[in-house]
């Protein structure tokens, strides 16, 4: 055993499991959340000319190029309903994955106590491992996947530094109402409790308005708000995300950023100030693309016997498969991509009890239109138990 004892318990990430498994059986892959096309030609002119021109070679300044921070602030000011100062309030990383890490390693202390929301991305309770801290678990059920305000109240105690918030929500696509940001919003600041706020779906909504943390009273001066290019503009690959915070979170932030990775690179910096100019439209587009998807995945999984919970937001489905098995969400997700040949995640990964996972599988529906009705074409062969 090499790998040290603190990422021991963590083993290889799910979606390098899926997608090598995909690849190994020419199965169509609705397992990891990429989309299978392009971004937009507007965002890699940008950073193609920045290249071109020159100047872009060398490392940019450690929280990010002054144009992106500019229009970040320029951004986000309207949509947290307060100036953003570039200097003090905004730090570019590598990812909104390194805004967590960099985050948690910046301003939670070792035998701190985290909340995380159960199902979560994979990568949040790594950082708070990372960070020596101590996770506090919070649980969502289907079917409607609300949040249960008493078990979140009994999480909050004497030793809990921050909690990590994500909505909409992968995996369950649940938006969280008014009703439940508030709760949180009231429980971090009777506890004095920070909150990190992983808002990268913040874009791809469908009907239910998105909350910002940090526009609920008393909440701007305790919210990190965490987001990237990667889901908005289809740029999963150029890692570039972002940390808006009070000037005295920033600086932890940057304290852990600096060292982490530094800096993130210039030219798709350069692409990501054109990104975030794009015209409303744009993002009208996105949400009318992705709820076309959503309804053409989620119509075709149920007309074969599969029951999906009908994502508000996000790229991702749940599915119950109670008609085809009874097998564990891993076990069934393992025969899919072998015998139906079609990828999926088993969200029990997204749990830290993983049990909560059975009975379910995550869809991503960020792919081509013939690609989702193929992969229901191939689920319809599967025969019920
Ligand atoms: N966020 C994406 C998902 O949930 C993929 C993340 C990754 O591949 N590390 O599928």
């Amino acid at each position: 055993m090499t790998v040290s004892k603190r990422l021991r318990p963590f083993g290889v990430t799910i979606f390098a499991e899926m997608t090598a498994l995909a690849q190994a059986h020419g199965a169509v892959n609705l397992g990891q959340g990429f989309p299978d096309w392009d971004g937009p030609d507007f965002v890699k002119d940008a950073a193609a000319e920045s290249m071109r021109a020159g100047g872009s070679d060398q490392y940019p300044p450690m929280p990010g190029i002054p144009p992106l921070r500019r229009a970040i602030a320029d951004r986000y000011g309207p949509l947290l309903g307060r100036e953003l100062d570039p200097d003090t309030e905004i730090t570019v990383t590598t990812g909104c994955t390194e805004a967590i890490c960099a985050t948690l390693l910046g301003l939670v202390d070792p035998g701190d106590e985290v909340i995380l929301i159960n199902p979560y991305y994979d990568s949040y309770p790594v950082a708070v491992a990372l960070a020596g801290a101590v996770p506090r678990h919070v649980t969502l059920r289907p079917p409607d996947f609300r949040l249960d305000l008493d078990e979140l109240a009994a999480a909050f105690g004497e030793r809990t530094r921050a909690i990590l918030v994500n909505t909409p929500h992968n995996p369950s696509g649940r938006v969280f109402t008014r009703e439940e940001m508030e709760a949180i919003a009231r429980l971090c600041i009777e506890h004095d409790v920070i909150a990190i706020s992983d808002e990268v779906y913040e874009e791809i909504t469908f009907g239910p308005e998105h909350i910002r943390m940090a526009t609920l009273p008393g909440m701007a001066e305790r919210t990190v708000t965490l987001s990237s290019i990667g889901k908005t503009y289809s740029l999963t690959g150029w890692k570039v995300g972002w940390a808006i915070a009070p000037p005295a979170f920033t600086a932890g932030v940057r304290a852990a950023h600096q060292f982490m990775t530094f800096t993130t690179p210039t030219p798709v910096q350069h692409g990501a100030v054109a990104a975030l100019r794009a015209p409303q439209e744009f993002y009208a587009e996105l949400r009318t693309g992705y709820q076309r998807k959503r309804d053409l995945l989620a119509s075709g999984l149920a007309a074969i016997g599969f029951e999906p919970h009908m994502p508000q937001g996000t790229y991702f489905l749940l599915a119950g498969y109670s008609q085809f098995s009874d097998e564990d969400d891993r076990s069934f997700a393992r025969r899919l991509v072998e015998e139906a040949k079609v990828a999926v995640i088993p969200p029990g990964v997204f749990y830290d009890d993983p049990r909560h996972g059975h009975g379910l599988i995550r869809f991503a529906f960020c792919k081509q239109d013939a690609v989702l009705s193929e992969a229901v074409e191939r689920l319809s062969r599967l025969a019920p138990r």
